[in-house]
């Protein structure tokens, strides 16, 4: 049969945050780690190329295509997926040791990798950020002005499957207003601990 799912009180817990591109996860997710530096923020493995800025072990850890099939071979990955043509994953140690040590866990990952979660550790709570309207969201993947035609129809098509996903979810969070959207956030990621 199959296990309930408890969570005991006072029990650190993994939380995953999906939600299309253009949501605004990155300003809530800079909220939270301002606000809360207690949670853990998991650093996924990619195999693309560091975006202007990022640095390697702290935005990502940027690898070969090699040495990302490697760690899946070596049952280092908690998940992975292929997005937009690269490999994206969780580094499953880190994870268990900030749980172990007491600490709440976050991962912001796309849809395949939250359902993979979902199976490999049903404690998870899985939350999406939610444009406040799919017409905010157009706006907002558009109005970028910077990208490329074809990256953004294609942005557009993966938001739409996503959203289409918000019931496999156990909460949503609608990102109108980035300090709403972080206190709702940090309410889910610390539970009723503080
Ligand atoms: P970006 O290339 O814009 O940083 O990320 C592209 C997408 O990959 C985002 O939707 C992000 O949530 C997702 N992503 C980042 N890290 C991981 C990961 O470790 N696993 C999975 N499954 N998706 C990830």
């Amino acid at each position: 049969g199959a296990e309930p799912r408890l969570v005991r009180q006072g029990e650190p817990r993994l939380t995953v945050v999906s939600g299309p591109s253009g949501v605004g996860k990155s300003s809530v997710l800079g909220e939270v780690r301002r606000q809360a530096p207690e949670v853990y923020f998991s650093v996924s493995a990619t195999t693309r190329p560091p975006r202007p800025g990022e640095v390697d072990g702290v935005h990502y850890r940027f690898v070969t295509t090699a040495e990302f099939e490697r760690m899946i071979a070596a049952g280092e990955m908690l998940e992975h997926a292929r997005y937009a043509g690269n490999y994206y994953g969780t580094p499953r140690r880190p994870v268990e040791e900030a749980l172990a040590a007491g600490r709440p866990a976050l991962l912001e990952i796309e849809l395949q990798g939250a359902r993979q979660v979902r199976r490999a550790m049903p404690e998870a709570q899985l939350v999406i950020l939610l444009p406040p309207s799919w017409e905010v969201l157009v706006e907002r993947l558009t109005g970028r002005g910077t990208e490329d035609p074809e990256v953004v129809r294609r942005r557009l098509e993966t938001a739409r499957e996503e959203l289409a996903a918000r019931e496999e979810f156990d909460a949503a969070v609608v990102n109108d207003d980035v300090q709403v959207a972080t206190r709702e956030l940090l309410g889910l990621i610390l539970g009723s601990d503080r």
